[in-house]
């Protein structure tokens, strides 16, 4: 039932973009997995950080739910509503101008719903690297990957989110504009404000823009699949690497034979480059600052020495953009195939790096003797210590019966990412999927601090409620 007073007292405090018909509102309420789909009064969508302000005092005025939604591909259940239909869903997505560029200071200031692909392409326009990359870009927004922290292929080298971004611009739970939008590399002026909001998966308010780093773009690249027995052979090859490329080394993607099997099922395009078959590939990806030759000599001295060394048993090298972008498909294509293949168990982990080999080592056979059959499908940000330790039916069990199992994999799991002093979300977040297990492993002391810090900022507890803490209500 669509509240109409509610909505004519919305669009008397807010003339832009509003939705309201059922078949226009649906690609909001459900989420990229399509795992949780909710319903919610509307969805807006403002053009300017002012109308999300008014937006906001609305809600204030109102009591109204407030849900921030991006790209929508976040993967915990963050973006999209719950069933009552009570919150509206605030859209970023008309919120999409690059403001300035400064080459010179090396940041750029982009609204929260620039395109992730789109700032990149600013950036390269500048002759700049941005350099956040993830297969989501061409869908996922700034305002989006800020609030998840995101993190993707290259975090290596140049970080997460958080360390990519100076400064933002934020609305507040009350209806204020924040503009903090600084473009500062030191700037030690008190509470670092702009920490609480990146990852807060919008508990906290609404980013509106960000002052962003950039990088000067890299002269050459290589990239290689390396071919390779097991996870303690990628960390002996991640030591190698660093050694020989240092921080010229920006991708290290760890990836178990069931990933690229996925990939090769469900994506039309994709190829194995490799004749025989392999338990485990590493991608590898190595930005120069002085050039082809040099960058080729030295990739190929490191990959000689780990051919010397038995790390890998075979590795192909791309020699053109076109094959590095075959080999980069085969790992970004993991989350879409195994989303083709059907129903699956994700966790996104992370262990020191040092102990990574064997958290998969002891958690793959604790799972196959639980649960004869089932499919490890584990791939990865090694050379941050993050996997998708992610796991599918075996075949012909029936999917819906593997899901009820959830909770029986998931203590598996999160049972030896603490015996490794791991995280049970390393880069996307704890929105609804882990909000409950996430508040019974924090100690009462953190857990205690976050709710006073959501309490301080968001009083009336509007901002995407029931996500990353929990409510009295889903406590009871
Ligand atoms: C194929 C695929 C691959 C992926 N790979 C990676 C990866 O390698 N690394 C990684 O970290 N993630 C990855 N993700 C997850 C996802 O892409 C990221 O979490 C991304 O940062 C989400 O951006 P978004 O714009 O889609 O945000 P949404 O999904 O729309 O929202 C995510 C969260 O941010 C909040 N939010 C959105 N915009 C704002 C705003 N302006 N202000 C306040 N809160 C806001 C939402 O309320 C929600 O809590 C992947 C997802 C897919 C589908």
């Amino acid at each position: 039932v669509i509240d109409s007073t509610k909505i004519a007292s919305l669009r008397a405090a807010f003339q832009g973009r509003l939705i309201t018909a059922p078949e226009e509102q649906a690609p909001f309420l459900f989420d990229w997995r399509k795992r949780w789909k909710g319903r919610a009064l509307a969805v807006v969508q403002p053009d300017t950080a002012q109308d999300v302000a008014s937006i906001l005092r609305w809600c204030n005025a109102t009591h109204t739910p407030i849900v921030p939604q991006g790209g929508n591909t976040g993967l915990v259940g963050a973006s999209t509503p719950d069933p009552s239909g009570t919150a509206i869903v605030l859209s970023l997505a008309r919120l999409n101008r690059v403001r300035s560029v400064d080459a010179i200071n090396n940041t750029l200031v982009a609204e929260a719903g620039c395109i992730l692909a789109q700032v990149q392409q600013t950036a390269a326009a500048h002759s700049r690297l941005f350099p956040l990359s993830l297969a989501a870009e061409g869908s996922c927004t700034i305002g989006g990957n800020l609030s998840t922290n995101a993190g993707g292929v290259q975090v290596l080298r140049y970080g997460n989110a958080r360390e990519l971004c100076l400064g933002l611009e934020v609305v507040t739970a009350q209806g204020e504009l924040w503009d903090g939008l600084r473009g500062l590399r030191k700037d030690n002026t008190g509470y670092d404000l702009k920490h609480l909001f990146i990852g807060a998966e919008g508990t906290l308010g609404v980013i509106t823009a960000a002052s962003l780093k950039l990088f000067a773009q890299p002269a050459a690249q290589m990239t290689s699949l390396a071919a390779l027995r097991s996870p303690t052979h990628a960390l002996g090859l991640l030591t190698l690497a660093q050694k020989h490329l240092g921080p010229a080394l920006t991708a290290f993607e760890l990836m178990s034979r069931n990933c690229i099997e996925l990939v090769l099922r469900h994506i039309p395009a994709a190829q194995d480059p490799f004749s025989a078959q392999h338990p485990h590939y590493v991608l590898l990806e190595a930005s120069d600052a002085e050039g082809q030759d040099h960058a080729q000599a030295r990739f190929e001295a490191m990959m000689h020495e780990a051919l010397e060394a038995g790390l890998i048993d075979d590795a192909v090298v791309a020699s053109s953009l076109q094959q590095s972008a075959h080999l980069w498909a085969l790992r970004e294509n993991i989350t879409e195939a195994q989303a083709k293949e059907g129903k699956n168990i994700k966790h996104d982990i992370s262990v020191p790096i040092s102990a990574i080999d064997r958290f998969v080592e002891q958690t793959n056979a604790t799972l196959e003797q639980r649960f004869p059959g089932i499919r490890m499908v584990v791939f990865g940000h090694l050379g941050d210590g993050n996997l998708h330790y992610n796991v599918s039916p075996a075949p012909g069990v029936d999917p819906e019966q593997f899901m009820q199992q959830e909770p029986e994999v998931n203590a598996v799991v999160y049972e030896a990412v603490a015996r490794f002093s791991g995280s049970i979300s390393a880069e996307h977040g704890i929105g609804l999927l882990k909000r409950d297990t996430n508040a019974a492993l924090k100690s009462p002391v953190e857990l205690a601090l976050m709710q006073t810090i959501k309490r301080a900022l968001d009083p009336l507890g509007l901002m995407n409620p029931g996500r990353v803490l929990p409510t009295a209500e889903s406590l009871r």
